[in-house]
């Protein structure tokens, strides 16, 4: 019997309320052409992972509200992340029925959103790298046991492990220190384990950027509310590219082809002071 599946990789949809825009751009609409983009490819999907920055954290109930609304056409299992925009007890309460068992400290708190799923054999296992008010991702050491732990067990399937931030070096300097703080930390945790993740997804970074971390697979998907150009020196070149990856797990290896729907065309804005937190 194939073990081959396919999925798809979403990430920064950057949801906002009704009627307030994304540097000039609609929200809602391009996301509503990434996602019927992604629930249109002839390859059938597994299901749908959504790396974070799911809302702008303006108005966070209104927000999830609005991002319920669009993923309501989605009809394959969702799973998510949580990115530096994210809000985490309003994500808890707009999700709480379709997280179930989902997260590893349950229940309406400010606490980390990570945990686990499963479709099938697959088993998608979800850090949450938010560090509350800051741009910059980070993992407690009660996330780094509790993923040590999980990669301990034995599980017959593949293992899917899935965060905002980006844990690979970046070319965008000014953005690197907005990145994941401790990768080296989660890089010891994915070395020494004795299951290996079959591939690491992230977003934040808003473009395609895939290498090797502890010897997997590791792997963005393009922005969905904006892209960010690899190339810039200076700062940050906001643009308005968007897409997703389509990701393939065939004879056990991992392949990705990201989808452009909305090929980079014009700069949006250029943020050359990079002054945040
Ligand atoms: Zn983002």
């Amino acid at each position: 019997m194939s073990t081959d599946f396919s999925f798809a990789h979403l990430s920064d949809i950057h949801m906002r309320p009704e009627g307030m825009l994304y540097n000039t751009m609609d929200g809602y609409e391009r996301a509503s052409r990434v996602v019927d983009a992604a629930l249109t490819v002839e390859t059938p999907l597994a299901f749908m992972l959504i790396t974070g920055d799911n809302i702008d954290e303006i108005e966070p109930a209104a927000s999830y509200a609005r991002l319920k609304q669009l993923l309501a056409r989605v009809k394959i299992p969702t799973a998510f992340a949580l990115g530096n925009h994210d809000v985490r007890r309003e994500f808890r309460i707009a999700f709480e029925h379709e997280l179930g068992s989902f997260l590893a400290i349950p229940g309406i708190s400010d606490y980390p959103c990570h945990g686990k799923t499963f479709v099938g054999t697959k088993r998608i296992l979800v850090l949450d790298t938010l560090v509350p008010k800051f741009t910059h991702g980070y993992l407690d050491d009660g996330q780094l046991q509790w993923l040590a732990t999980e990669l301990d067990q034995h599980h017959d399937g593949p293992t899917i492990l899935a965060l905002h931030h980006c844990p690979l070096p970046i070319p965008t300097r000014r953005f690197a220190k907005y990145q994941l703080t401790n990768a080296d930390a989660l890089e010891r945790v994915v070395l020494n384990s004795r299951v290996k993740p079959i591939a690491m997804l992230f977003g934040h970074i808003h473009y395609s950027h895939i290498g090797l971390f502890g010897g997997i697979p590791c792997v963005s998907a393009p922005g969905i509310a904006m892209g960010i150009a690899p190339d810039a020196l200076q700062g940050l070149r906001m643009t308005d590219a968007a897409g997703f990856n389509l990701c393939h797990v065939i004879d056990g290896r991992f392949v990705v082809n990201p989808v452009i729907t909305q090929a980079e065309s014009r700069t949006v804005k250029y943020d050359m002071e990079m002054s945040w937190q």
